[in-house]
């Protein structure tokens, strides 16, 4: 049982590798070199489509200012007795959450209500975000966040929305060929850095998991690190034991949950901090974190080796459960609920074409759709006047009003406090508890993916870089898009990873607060030159030229990335049904509260799950 209780999927089922990556998952427009905004002579253009923007994104600039200067109260909020507009319901956050709280509120309600929902965002679906590409003559389409669809997970609730919008799961397995990277003609990589490891030097067919068989030993001699080091990495990788041994369950729990992975690679493994330095941002992708930060436990669940400690048999490969994966990830879902929601934006899209659908944004916000969705709004407050919420917003730079009979709070918790003010101090503790984790996800267009499969590699595990993953996003045929693995021309290029908070710092969260801050102060140019200095070291060798062979970055931040889910080494065993976001997701008279934070898990199951607990939370009248 987890820190949370029984709620939170990743405490309950880690018993095996079967979520396991290996790889990871895997303001301005930039002045780039080689004409980054796309757009096309006719159709959709940066200036009406944002998934065609490229440069900073997630978080883009502009997205973000009002609620910061809120908090840090330069902006202070009384909400003005007269409102513009009057709704049923309004939702504040139109990432999976908030939409599909507006698709059970019309579910509950009747699909007359009307319904408003505010995002802060210049797109909607929050961490379901798309980018794409058309600068190399095909369209190529990317993930610009939340990646794929942990269907092993889903509760009757989700699996019905899935059916209600048409999504066929085992069609969706069927159509993707992706795998994070670790199909490359040679396996997996390692590539470290000359700025880390004196040297740049891509060493194929090898990743720490360890359970690709016995080439990888060899793999490791040619690892540029100490001697020492590269023979205790062999002599760990080769070890068999069972460090469990006399140990009754309780006590192997408590073991497992107790003892950080570092102790254990240590006093188990055999490792030397040089070795263990190697694993360092391997949990980048999976926890957002060091792998210091985590538990045993905490550890393999993200895939890293000691299995072959604790008495299992490796030489079996676990079951993996598969991904189901759109090609632009978990946005499918969210524009399939727009879809829904506002038929106008894509009168013929569904779930068979929903990837390569045009959607007209203009159609989001009309007057006469029972539905309105309006993004660059940015909520400020909320408050309860007779029977109705009203909720004040700021859009270009004006603050505005409307009322609502009923008002779900979708949108991340630690705004909570500041946006309701009179909610009790405890309930506003529980939601500061949340710090979300911050995470990068870089999408680079390539001219093509020659450098790669002359190398024999789909991705590689960079310990030495800011993002820790980077991987090839091919193989994924649904939707309506077909990217084959076969197929040549312009390349997408996966950069995952976070930034890493400052050493010394004890608490986890407060590293979160940190890498935030770091997150949102390094400029386009800083990340590009990353990229570059990555792709020019990696793939130079192999005829890469970035100059030449670069054709557009969009770097999609996520300073409020995955919901905060309770921590082995950090955070108290909570007696059921204590633990904060219990607390923090009470409703408050016609404000409901959801957003994966209401359920303490960063995934999509969870996040619509609570979008359905809030509504019907929701007072009758
Ligand atoms: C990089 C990354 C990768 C992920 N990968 C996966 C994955 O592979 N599979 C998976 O299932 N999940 C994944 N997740 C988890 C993801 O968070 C959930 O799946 C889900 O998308 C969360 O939806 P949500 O609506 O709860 O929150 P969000 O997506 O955060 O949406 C909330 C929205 O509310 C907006 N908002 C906040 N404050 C205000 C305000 N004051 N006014 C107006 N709007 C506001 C936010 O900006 C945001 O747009 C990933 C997350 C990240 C960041």
């Amino acid at each position: 049982m987890g820190k949370g209780d029984e709620d939170t999927w990743r405490s309950r089922n880690i018993t095996r590798r079967d979520f396991v990556h290996g790889l990871g998952l895997g303001g301005t427009m930039l002045a780039f070199s080689t004409g980054m905004t796309a757009c096309t002579s006719e159709g959709p253009s940066a200036a009406n489509y944002p998934p065609l923007r490229t440069g900073l994104r997630g978080s883009h600039p502009g997205s973000y200012e009002a609620a910061h200067d809120l908090v840090e109260e330069i902006l202070s909020i009384k909400p003005p007795l007269e409102t513009d507009e009057q709704y049923d319901l309004v939702v504040v956050g139109a990432g999976v959450s908030g939409l599909a709280a507006a698709h059970y509120y019309r579910q509950r309600f009747g699909t007359d209500s009307k319904i408003l929902l505010l995002d802060n965002h210049d797109d909607f679906g929050g961490h379901a975000r798309r980018n794409e590409f058309h600068q190399g003559g095909d369209t190529r389409l990317a993930i610009g966040g939340a990646q794929y669809l942990a269907h092993w997970f889903f509760t009757s609730t989700v699996d019905a929305l899935m059916h209600d919008l048409g999504v066929d799961m085992e069609l969706l397995l069927a159509e993707n060929e992706f795998r994070s990277g670790r199909n490359g003609r040679q396996g997996p990589a390692i590539w470290f850095d000359k700025a880390t490891y004196g040297v740049n030097k891509l060493v194929i067919g090898c990743d720490l998991a360890g359970d690709i068989g016995r080439d990888m030993l060899t793999a490791i001699d040619a690892y540029p690190i100490g001697e020492m080091a590269r023979a205790q990495l062999k002599a760990f990788y080769d070890k068999r034991t069972n460090v469990l041994t006399g140990l009754n369950p309780e006590e192997s729990r408590l073991y497992l949950t107790s003892t950080p992975y570092t102790v254990f690679l240590r006093e188990h493994g055999g490792l030397n901090d040089e070795a263990i330095e190697l694993f360092q941002s391997s949990s980048h992708a999976f926890w957002g974190v060091n792998i210091s930060t985590l538990s045993i436990q905490e550890a393999l669940a993200n895939g890293s080796p000691g299995f072959h400690l604790l008495g299992e048999d490796t030489t079996v490969r676990p079951h993996q459960a598969r991904e189901g994966f759109f090609p632009d990830g978990t946005a499918s879902i969210a524009r399939l609920l727009v879809r829904q929601l506002i038929p106008r934006v894509a009168p013929n899209a569904h779930a068979g074409n929903i990837a390569a659908a045009q959607f007209n944004y203009a159609e989001l916000d009309r007057t006469d759709s029972p539905v309105r969705l309006r993004l660059n709004a940015t909520a400020l407050n909320v408050s309860r006047r007779d029977k109705d919420a009203v909720i004040t917003y700021a859009e270009a730079g004006k603050i505005k009003t409307v009322s609502a009979r009923h008002c779900v709070l979708a949108c991340n918790h630690s705004m909570i406090p500041y946006l309701c003010p009179a909610l009790p101090e405890a309930q506003k503790e529980a939601q500061r508890y949340q710090v979300k984790v911050p995470l990068v996800i870089t999408n680079v267009l390539l001219r093509s993916g020659d450098a790669m499969e002359q190398l024999g590699i789909n991705g590689a595990y960079c310990p030495g870089r800011m993002h820790a993953n980077l991987y090839m996003l091919k193989g994924i045929s649904s939707g309506g898009y077909s990217n084959p693995m076969s197929e040549p021309g312009p390349v997408v290029l996966t950069f995952s990873g976070t930034i890493a908070a400052p050493a010394g710092i004890t608490d986890v969260r407060e590293g979160f607060r940190q890498s935030r801050k770091k997150m949102l102060e390094l400029t386009f140019a800083e990340y590009e030159r990353e990229i570059r200095t990555v792709l020019d070291g990696m793939l130079g060798p192999a005829g890469f030229n970035g100059e030449r062979d670069i054709l557009a970055i969009t770097v999609n931040r996520w300073p409020h990335g995955y919901a905060y889910e309770y921590r082995d080494l950090y955070d108290p065993e909570f007696p059921k049904g204590k633990a904060p976001h219990y607390l923090a997701r009470r409703p408050w008279g016609n404000v409901a509260i959801a957003n994966a934070d209401a359920g303490a898990s960063a995934y999509l199951g969870n996040a619509v799950d609570q979008a359905y607990r809030s509504v019907q939370e929701l007072p009758a009248s």
